[in-house]
């Protein structure tokens, strides 16, 4: 029987009817969103397979996968399938281990959606979700010896909520990467012993002002001081089952430097082209995709040049190896900056005819914008546009806006987020960032409208997220004109995309899941409007600030193209 037992967080396997950001929609408040529409919403479950394994499980908890089975046979490892929990818990268990992203519901989006919907308390559906399971996992292994330990990029709301570790009866928190040291973990939790030169009991975390510190904790673990402080690409295991949606990774860490963000201080480390191909394999002939999605945090820094000059031969060598495996009819990356195409329209050009993008085979690719004030992105993010530089190369509006076209251009579809709540930030660096999202979402290229999406995000301070309590934290007027912008945006690429985007599917599906779609976009546009009035938001100023009347607009975009 299994010794090991690994599992999910449900929200990360659910296929969200196959639609671009509705895997948002767990972050929605239980008071914003009746539960049949989030239920319709969220989709399905793939079927177990082979008595109760998940067919498709989240990319990180395929790694502990892999690690474990460097050791232990695939009877010892059984990554099981939410309906089969309690079959698979049994008396000789001696570890469950669960893979989360955002647990208490403390992640950005869903921190964005409590302050809009002023939310009492942390009710959003990823924590209902999350509540669950873990009811259902202490349940199956009352009475029996298995340890419980929670592992993934969530780990971190746990630090901050630190009485949920003992209300929801967790053993451990493992807090980083150990794709290398796996079995060594496991057999230690199981023990409840810990090797002090692999593990060390506590957790690195922020303090108000977002300074790092190493705190102890003996319920959390963290890698030791006798091993890399991360796993070095030839220690971590290739996948071995398939990932949700064919997901494998390109490289790990960044290195930009942007002063809000973690990513940036892993070290980085790239895959070998053989090593991507070899797991983009396994979810080809196992998983039944077509498609090839690859991850990174910034994938025009792979194997990057000097001052994060773009390297054309890896990156080239790179997709056209990734479009050679047999069966790959599409692929896109998760993350790049925007600077890269606003420099190298060539370089996505060449990069667009190896991955075959056209009108019908668009690449998505999730971009921080976070501002349009020069100001802002000055300070917070100076080497994003790196190599170009603002003031020299432009303002960081014109950066974005050519960024945008060239991505156009060549059938890239950028999925921006801006931020609101940054440090230092004011009503004018908001403004900024409403003209910028007007002057886009109001410019075509080759007689196309500009195609992007923008989502807003809200940066919680930590004190208020300590105190559980959203309601009386207040978006400013400025801050709502950033909202309304942006949903505004949505809701129009909503009415425009939301059919074709399920083309293929079936007729029914597309237009039930179309309908909502463009339906709930314009009920949360209108929704946001009414919130953004209520509190003295100039509406119409909020549609045109940045844009004025349509000669302005071809005016801006001939001086932006200059
Ligand atoms: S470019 Fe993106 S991943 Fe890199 S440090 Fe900045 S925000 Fe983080």
């Amino acid at each position: 029987m299994a010794k090991f037992v690994l599992l999910s967080d449900n929200t990360l396997l659910y296929d969200y009817r196959d639609f671009p950001l509705l895997d948002f929609v767990p972050g929605a408040p239980g008071n914003a969103m009746p539960s049949f529409i989030y239920a319709f919403l969220k989709g399905r479950i793939a079927k177990p397979i082979d008595g109760g394994r998940l067919k498709y499980a989240p990319y990180g908890l395929r790694k502990i996968e892999a690690s474990l089975l460097t050791k232990y046979n695939s009877n010892d490892v059984v990554v099981a399938h939410p309906d089969h929990i309690s079959s698979a818990i049994k008396d000789d268990t001696e570890v469950v281990a669960i893979h989360t992203m955002d647990p208490l519901g403390l992640g950005p989006t869903t921190m964005s959606y409590y302050v809009l919907f002023k939310s009492h308390s942390l009710n959003a559906y990823v924590k209902q979700e999350w509540e669950k399971l873990i009811a259902k996992v202490n349940a199956a292994r009352k009475g029996k010896k298995a340890k419980l330990i929670i592992g993934g990029p969530g780990v971190w709301e746990y630090t901050i909520l630190r009485d949920y570790v003992e209300k929801h009866n967790i053993d451990y928190l493992f807090q980083g990467e150990m794709d290398d040291y796996s079995p060594e973990l496991f057999e230690q939790v199981a023990a409840g012993k810990f090797d002090d030169n692999l593990f060390r009991n506590g957790y690195i975390t922020y303090d108000e002002s977002f300074v790092r510190f190493a705190k102890t904790d003996q319920k959390f673990i963290s890698r030791g001081k006798g091993i890399p402080t991360f796993p070095k690409p030839e220690s971590i295991p290739n996948i071995v089952a398939p990932s949700t949606k064919s997901i494998t990774e390109a490289m790990r860490g960044c290195g930009i430097g942007c002063d809000f963000c973690e990513v940036t201080l892993r070290e980085l480390r790239y895959y070998s082209p053989e090593k991507i191909t070899q797991e983009i394999k396994v979810n080809i002939e196992q998983g039944g995709f077509d498609n090839a999605w690859l991850h990174s945090d910034e994938i025009f820094a792979y194997k990057h040049l000097q001052n994060y000059v773009p390297n054309e031969e890896a990156l080239t060598e790179l997709f056209t190896k990734i479009m050679s495996v047999r069966g790959v009819k599409r692929t896109n990356p998760t993350h790049g900056r925007i600077s890269i195409p606003s420099a190298y329209p060539e370089l996505i050009g060449k990069l667009s005819r190896i991955m075959r993008a056209s009108r019908d085979n668009w690449i998505g690719v999730q971009v921080g914008l976070e501002t349009g004030s020069d100001a802002l992105a000055k300070k917070h993010m100076p080497a994003k546009t790196l190599p170009l530089k603002i003031g020299v190369d432009g303002s960081w509006q014109e950066i974005v806006w050519n960024g945008v076209r060239n991505f156009n251009r060549h059938y890239w579809r950028p999925a921006f987020t801006v931020q609101v709540g940054q440090s230092s930030e004011t009503n004018e660096d908001n403004a900024e960032t409403v003209a910028l999202i007007n002057r886009l979402s109001n410019s075509r290229v080759d007689g196309r409208p500009f195609e992007f999406t923008v989502t807003p995000l809200y940066n919680m301070p930590l004190g208020r997220i300590k105190s559980k309590d959203f309601s009386n934290q207040e978006l400013t007027k400025s801050m709502l004109a950033v909202y309304y912008a942006s949903y505004r945006h949505l809701a129009k690429m909503a009415a425009r995309d939301a059919y074709r985007v399920m083309e293929g599917k079936n007729p029914l599906l597309k237009y039930t899941v179309g309908s909502t779609i463009r339906f709930g976009g314009y009920v949360m546009m209108k929704f946001i409007e009414g919130i953004a009035r209520k509190n003295g938001v100039d509406i119409e100023k909020a549609k045109t600030y940045g844009v004025g009347n349509h000669r302005d607009i071809e005016a801006w975009n001939v001086a932006a193209r200059a």
